[in-house]
């Protein structure tokens, strides 16, 4: 019988391209979004699929969702700096209320859930690279701690349901990813420096750009989360491209593959930006038989096509963070 799978988050980056998969994997999904930091253009193609329902809804309240459903994938959430600044309260919710709400929706149907955790449980990390038994380096009062302290307690109430209820859990802990559908103004590296890039504007280097960041194509990492959720493993596993780059390097990269004749410029390094990451994958490869594919300049090529097909009004639209 079709296997049907609610996906949160799902106008979001991820969550969009998730759909995608499953729809291809001949799955019913069910995308539910609040379009808080979501836009519903990263879904509108799946609109008139039969196999496509969207509910508009915020997860943080009570969540229901009529019929079967066999799988959930947990991936509502502002996941970028900016967002944090601007909806700390609603970032902090989603990941507590919403994965609580989640997990007792996921008892209540039966269904397998995978949550989506992030690299930002390490936070500045002081062991390079991280394994997933690293506990981190978090300020619970900084920024970035409402991220961070939310996924810090999703992860903690995704196991306790799993070791009290027997939940069917599964956690994956994503490392930077990039791709088409990124949000062109959510301040993250990438979007900023092409977004600068075809606008004619310099390239805003934070720090010194000295921070080391490894970038995933997103096709990756959908194939890892696909893996993950198939197989039988219930503690957490990275999912990132080990390849590691400066921020400044990258930048440089930027330039070169868009021909721009702007130049790097640095501002201030924000609060408690993490100066090392990379993740060891050794589980995702012993456990799901997973490496990333795609390397950056392909994955980047196709990201840099995809932000240059965009109308001239919305890279227009996305300078005023910067100014
Ligand atoms: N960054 C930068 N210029 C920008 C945006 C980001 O130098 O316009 C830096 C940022 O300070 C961080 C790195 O790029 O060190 C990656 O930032 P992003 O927001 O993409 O991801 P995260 O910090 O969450 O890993």
């Amino acid at each position: 019988m079709t296997k049907r799978i609610l996906i949160t988050g799902a106008a979001g980056f991820l969550g969009s391209h998730l759909c995608d998969r499953f729809i291809q994997e001949g799955y019913q999904v069910v995308g539910m979004d609040n379009l808080i930091t979501g836009d519903l253009k990263n879904i509108s193609h799946l609109f008139k699929l039969r196999e496509f329902d969207f509910y508009h809804h915020d997860v943080s309240k009570f969540v229901h969702v009529p019929g079967k459903i066999d799988y959930i994938l947990h991936f509502a959430s502002p996941a970028s700096p900016i967002d944090y600044l601007k909806i700390p309260i609603q970032t902090l919710k989603v990941g507590s209320l919403g994965t609580h709400n989640l997990l007792g929706f996921a008892l209540a149907k039966k269904a397998r859930i995978l949550v989506a955790s992030t690299s930002e449980v390490y936070g500045d990390p002081l062991v390079h690279p991280q394994n997933e038994d690293y506990w981190g380096n978090v300020n619970p009062i900084g920024p970035r701690g409402v991220y961070d302290e939310a996924k810090r307690f999703q992860e903690a109430i995704t196991m306790a349901y799993h070791t009290y209820h027997k939940l069917e859990t599964r956690i994956v802990r994503i490392f930077n990813t990039y791709g088409p559908r990124m949000r062109l103004n959510d301040g993250r590296a990438l979007p900023a420096f092409i977004g600068q890039a075809l606008r004619g504007e310099d390239l805003t280097v934070f720090g010194d750009g000295s921070q080391s960041r490894s970038f995933c194509y997103v096709d990756d990492l959908v194939e890892g989360i696909f893996r993950l959720l198939h197989c039988d493993y219930a503690k957490p596993v990275n999912i990132g491209n080990p390849v590691e780059i400066t921020i400044k390097q990258f930048a440089e990269e930027i330039i070169k593959l868009t021909g721009t004749t702007q130049k790097i410029v640095y501002k201030p390094l924000p609060q408690d930006d993490p100066k090392q990451r990379q993740p060891d994958i050794t589980r995702a490869k012993e456990i799901l038989g997973w490496t990333p594919k795609v390397s950056r300049e392909e994955g980047l090529k196709i990201t840099y096509e995809y932000f240059k097909s965009l109308p001239p009004e919305e890279l227009k639209r996305s300078a005023h963070r910067f100014a």
